[in-house]
């Protein structure tokens, strides 16, 4: 048999038509495409870090179950005494963990979209099912919809971005409510841009008892470490950790992430200074004539272009030495959109500018 025909043999028919997770090459241009934070730290506490890291065993496998960094973030994240958390190798990997835990043949995953595209390109991966639910034309929950599909697929699980990406918005707390009661399964409350919005479900957890919280400290600074956050009632964790690999988390990113959670006033002093940042972007681009921008409770903005279409305005602004993300090519109700992350005022200049000479 040629290697060919053995891949089309031995590969899932829905894993061959998946086109893999792309990342373009950032090298040289003003990178505004991955919502990372644009900052990094003081050369002072760099200095503190990397003697930290010093110290570290590298012989040693790492604590399997983190204990140390695991209790910082319960404080940190004020996760609710009473319950639990675990960690991911970033949020996707818990993603991945908590659809392995309930996955079997015919269970669906839910969720409205445009979203985070982790949740549907996991349930493929895993076999199962994704419905999704077309949100609203401003982006809310179209609250009739989603409950009919909660009726007729009975999911095992549900995803809503709070706040969305890459719409940017927060869904109604009272929507957002009324889904968590009406659905049968697990409710994954995605909170990756919660530093840029100041709105949670964190508090909720075990008032609902099919509730989970999930975080992030990529967008927040760190996404070159890889750590996610689940939290939620220990029922529920401790079956779901027993699908986690038992050193997922370096000994490394441990260290790493203990001692950021000791200059935590930095990290939000970040957040702060790019939400003043998203406004003033916000308020710049609706001036823009030929751009529609939506408001944003996240580190990003999302707009689309009118006179020229999206996909030239992408091009010219990398040509410009600006990378942003095209969504054209994504379709629906994305199409025509264009979403930008909030850097340092001057790469947001830059981006202005360079947006003004592309329309
Ligand atoms: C970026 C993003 C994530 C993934 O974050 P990592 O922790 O870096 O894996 C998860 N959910 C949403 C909604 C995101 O936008």
């Amino acid at each position: 048999m040629s290697s060919e025909k053995k891949v089309e043999a031995l590969i899932r028919p829905e894993i061959r038509a998946l086109k893999a997770y792309h990342v373009p090459d950032a090298t040289g241009l003003i990178k505004l495409d991955a919502m990372e934070n644009p900052y990094s730290w003081p050369e002072a506490v760099r200095r503190e870090w990397l003697d930290v890291l010093s110290r570290v065993g590298l012989n040693r496998y790492p604590d399997p179950e983190a204990r140390v960094l695991r209790r910082r973030l319960q404080a940190a994240l004020a996760v609710p005494a009473e319950m639990d958390v675990m960690l991911g190798n970033g949020s996707d990997e818990l993603i991945q963990i908590v659809l392995m835990a309930v996955s079997k043949p015919g269970a669906v995953v839910l969720a409205p979209t445009p979203t985070f595209v982790m949740y549907q390109m996991v349930a493929v991966f895993l076999g199962m099912k994704f419905v999704g639910v077309p949100l609203q034309q401003d982006f809310s929950l179209d609250m009739a919809a989603m409950i009919k599909a909660v009726e007729q697929h009975n999911p095992a699980v549900i995803f809503l971005a709070y706040p969305n990406n890459p719409t940017g918005n927060l869904f109604s707390r009272a929507d957002v409510a009324q889904l968590i009661e009406k659905t049968p399964g697990l409710a994954v409350l995605d909170e990756a841009y919660h530093a840029f919005a100041g709105q949670s479900f964190m508090d909720q957890l075990g008032k609902r008892d099919n509730l989970l919280v999930l975080r992030t400290l990529s967008k927040q600074g760190l996404a070159g470490l890889r750590l996610g956050v689940l939290a939620g009632p220990a029922a529920w964790l401790e079956e779901i950790n027993k699908v986690r690999l038992p050193y997922n988390i370096g000994s490394l990113t441990q260290a790493s992430a203990e001692f950021a959670l000791t200059h935590l006033a930095l990290l939000e002093e970040q957040a702060r200074q790019i939400r003043q940042d998203r406004e003033q972007l916000f308020q710049a681009l609706s001036r823009l004539s030929g751009i529609h921008a939506w408001p944003s409770l996240a580190n990003f903005i999302l707009f689309r272009t009118g006179k020229r279409e999206a996909d030239h305005v992408f091009e010219s602004l990398r040509a410009q030495g600006v990378l942003i993300k095209n969504l054209n090519g994504v379709g629906g109700m994305l199409k025509g959109c264009l979403r930008v992350t909030v850097g340092t005022p001057e790469e947001n200049s830059a981006f202005l500018k360079a947006l003004e000479a592309a329309l």
